[in-house]
């Protein structure tokens, strides 16, 4: 695998760059973000949504359900919601969860909105979703199959760590049907991986995903991480050459980051851990690392998530892309339904309790009911995840072209080449990929944009969200 030369263009170095000094690490996934408009606590969210009218078009949907416990805590991950209970209330704490989801589950089913449309994808992750034993998955995904209407070739997505993805627990996923299995690999380099202070070691990676492969999966996906503290790039380079030699249908490689807060930017400050590259090595390890999988025949479906032909991930296009409703299950689940993205209890006893005083409907926080206009802001950074727009399915969506509706932006973005537009798409560039994340605060309303980044620098709700992939262990 060879470096790209990448250097920064002219229009880049220029002082009026305006893109260059914008706060990036917000989760533009969260759009609008879930302040809480009622004030923290716990929101009733039945009477704003329309749940008993049909689903636009019906449109089809895809359900999120969040495992919200992990072994260990990773140094730098956004998607860690707690640790596993200890062993004296762990059976009875997992048992309650279980039946809390599927409680929430049963009730969002029953909505006249999700019984109008199909279910495409559900999403079964955290967390790590592997800590699950393999009787509570199979009796959850039987009730989630139960509880939403959907077609046969339903895509089913598990994710976990593996360490936990012995053969057994691997063959009875392989009974429920899991079409998607995601292994949170990271690395097959123990010094990468005690960077990372995963919780597995380098031969149960490789070896969940020999396993994994052999059971005959419909799509084996293995998430891994670049520009970990401390890696170089031979060590990058040895883990995609391994991993596309084993020949999973789905690879995910995803860009380590420094969260603020974490464990990695403290153990940083004290100097045990070393700082990861800039944004101009990073994106030259994305470059190397897209054409190396190009070559292999994998294809980028959003920013760092490739497949091979037939693989793509149906429920990242339906977030994506079409931007559908996505009904969010468990502690710190976040949901988009109609105009509101709402998030549940963080925590999962909190949760469990509103469950066992039937009360699923009920939210921690809540954003403030989209407009069209943000709903159209909020499908174009969704479509740039993938890196481009279709005018026309925007144009089918809200009725008017998208330079019609933004026509400034994106005269701006090309000016400064982040763009191509033609009479079909409105296409990211090359320095487009790079500064996508700066590019989305084009499209939120500036009030909305610090306080996001207020929110993202805190010990933060949404950050601790659903996510579209982790390269991690759950
Ligand atoms: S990377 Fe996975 S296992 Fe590690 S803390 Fe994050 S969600 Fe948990």
């Amino acid at each position: 695998m060879e470096l790209p030369p990448i250097e920064e263009t002219a229009i880049e170095r220029a002082t009026d760059f305006p893109y260059r000094d914008v706060a990036d690490e917000i989760n533009n996934f969260v759009y609008p973000p879930t302040h809480a408009v009622d004030g923290q606590g716990s929101i009733s969210i039945e009477s704003r949504l329309p749940l008993a009218a049909a689903m636009p078009q019906s449109r089809p949907y895809a359900v999120y359900v969040s495992i919200p416990f992990c072994r260990v805590r990773c140094h730098s991950c956004h998607c860690f919601k707690g640790l596993l209970p200890n062993a004296s209330t762990r059976d009875d704490i997992m048992e309650r969860y279980v039946s809390a989801l599927i409680a929430q589950a049963n009730a969002y089913g029953q909505a006249h909105r999700f019984r109008s449309a199909v279910c495409d994808a559900i999403y079964i992750g955290g967390g790590t979703a592997s800590v699950l034993t393999e009787d509570q998955a199979s009796r959850l995904i039987s009730a989630l199959r139960r509880a939403f209407p959907h077609n046969t070739d339903m895509e089913v997505n598990f994710e976990g760590n593996p360490a936990d993805f012995t053969r057994p627990y691997l063959e009875n996923l392989k009974a429920c049907d899991v079409t998607r299995l995601s292994i949170g690999y990271q690395s097959q380099q123990q010094p990468v991986l005690d960077a990372l202070n995963s919780p597995h070691d380098a031969t149960q990676s490789r070896k969940a995903v020999v396993e994994a492969l052999s059971l005959g999966f419909p799509t084996v996906n293995v998430d891994l991480l670049y520009n970990v503290p401390g890696q170089d790039f031979a060590q990058w380079s040895r883990d995609l050459a391994d991993l596309v030699a084993l020949g999973p249908q789905g690879i995910g490689a995803g860009d380590y980051v420094v969260f603020p807060g974490s464990a990695s930017e403290k153990l940083i400050a004290r100097g045990r851990l070393q700082t990861p590259h800039d944004l101009q090595t990073t994106f030259q390890w994305y470059g190397a690392t897209r054409n190396y999988l190009g070559e292999h025949g994998y294809a980028e479906q959003v920013r760092g998530i490739f497949a091979r032909p037939g693989h793509a991930q149906r429920y990242v296009d339906l977030c994506c892309p079409q931007n559908g409703d996505i009904v969010g299950l468990g502690a710190g689940a976040i949901s988009f339904i109609d105009r509101y993205q709402f998030q549940n209890p963080v925590d999962a006893l909190p949760f469990i309790a509103l469950s066992e005083a039937d009360r699923p409907f009920e939210a921690q926080c809540i954003s403030r009911r989209a407009s069209d206009r943000d709903l159209m802001r909020r499908f174009v950074m969704h479509n740039f995840f993938a890196f481009r727009l279709n005018r026309q399915a925007f144009s089918a969506r809200f009725g008017i072209d998208p330079l019609d509706a933004f026509g400034d932006v994106f005269d701006r973005l090309r000016t400064y080449e982040l763009v191509d537009i033609d009479e079909f798409e409105i296409r990211l560039t090359e320095i487009g990929r790079k500064w996508r994340r700066n590019i989305y605060h084009e499209f939120r309303m500036p009030e909305e944009t610090s306080r996001a980044a207020a929110e993202w620098t805190t010990p933060s709700l949404a950050a601790r969200g659903n996510r579209l992939s982790s390269a991690n262990g759950g």
